[in-house]
């Protein structure tokens, strides 16, 4: 009778031990801070001009303690710089260091944080580079952190709760701003000054974020992640691509300069639906035609495809189409998409998949 009393006592004993060890262990979430206005520093508490890329992620994240309660915080300070200045050698550097972290089996989410002016870009690189379903988001501010109102300390909080939420697996990766979680697949800066300045123009936004917890109201709809044909591992540079704008008189100029400087790509941000004037046209269908070079025409406007052979016949030119990604992210496509081919219906093929 005594051993089985004991017995009893014992393993509830067990069972208390096990809820209450269980209950003090968090997800570790590793923060790698870029810079941004999220790391600025105004002259006064009401100062529009300001420094971006300033404070440290270490002084960035004392001013969110309460994150502290729901994720175990490693932070790595991997660059700091306004993104204006974002280039393929800290996204390589970044994406590696990405991939590193999610495979070790103690790390459970990547948040990020950025400068929102390149936010689009490096979300979408990401997006088609880290391989796993683990999440990774990306986080900025509008507001330097010496301004009344600063939002980057809400918008990191999120971030990491995020991060946490097993909901968020799978998912892709994400931008976290102003409450709302937005995804890489249609990510788009609309406005230059307001904290809700991003959007997903295209498909809405992922979902949002509500007392501290997400919640989700669609699915990614293009092809992310451990989906992804593409692979930085081995690689340290990627091949040049340049972006041509198009308006009206616009000339061949920039696509003559962009050829004679070795562009291996050009993405169009053509008027409407990717339409370019006559000069430009005639001068990239020389480009593909005399130099090999790969042309993806996108639009300048913020939403809507750009489909193929409404007004232009891209199979005549050798021209592919963005269709949904807009001429920044579909700069990063073409760049990647570079890596494995220079066949336009494969790169095609790519526009329409991601
Ligand atoms: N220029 C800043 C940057 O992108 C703007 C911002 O973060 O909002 O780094």
């Amino acid at each position: 009778m005594k051993t089985k009393i004991f017995r009893q006592f014992f393993s509830l004993f067990l069972f208390a031990a096990f809820i209450s060890i269980n209950a003090q262990i968090k997800p570790t979430i590793y923060v790698l801070a870029t810079g941004g206005t999220i790391a600025g520093q105004g002259a006064t508490a009401v100062a529009s001009g300001y420094k971006p890329g300033t404070i440290t992620v270490d002084q960035l994240l004392s001013a969110v303690p309460s994150i502290k309660d729901i994720a175990d915080i490693k932070a790595e300070q991997v660059a700091n710089i306004g993104s204006q200045d974002m280039n393929d050698e800290v996204w390589l550097k970044l994406s590696k260091r990405v991939n590193e972290l999610v495979s070790q089996k103690d790390v459970d989410g990547i948040v990020i944080t950025h400068g929102t002016d390149t936010q689009e870009e490096t979300a979408y690189f990401l997006n088609l580079t880290v391989k796993s379903n683990k999440p990774v988001v990306l986080v900025g501010s509008m507001r330097p952190s010496t301004a009344i109102s600063a939002d980057g300390p809400r918008n990191i909080y999120n971030a990491v709760a995020c991060a946490v939420a097993k909901e968020s697996i799978g998912k892709g990766v994400m931008v976290v701003m102003d409450d709302r979680i937005l995804g890489a697949d249609d990510i788009a800066k609309t406005h230059t000054l307001s904290v809700g300045t991003f959007e997903n123009p295209n498909f809405g936004h992922l979902g949002i974020m509500y007392n501290g917890k997400p919640v989700y109201t669609r699915e990614p709809v293009k092809k992310h992640t451990t989906a992804s044909e593409f692979d930085i591992t081995n690689l340290n540079k990627l091949p040049r691509v340049e972006i041509i704008l198009s308006y009206s008189n616009a000339t061949s100029l920039f696509v003559d300069a962009a050829v004679k400087a070795g562009a291996k790509g050009i993405v169009t941000a053509g008027v409407g639906n990717g339409n370019i004037t006559t000069e430009i046209q005639n001068a990239l269908a020389d480009a593909v035609k005399k130099s090999g070079v790969a042309v993806v025409r996108s639009s300048r406007i913020l939403s809507g495809p750009t489909t193929q052979w409404d007004e232009i016949d891209d199979d005549k030119y050798g021209f592919s189409t963005s269709w949904y990604v807009n001429p920044y992210r579909s700069r990063v496509l073409l760049m990647l998409a570079l890596t494995k081919t220079t066949d336009y219906k494969e790169i095609q093929r790519m526009f329409t998949e991601y």
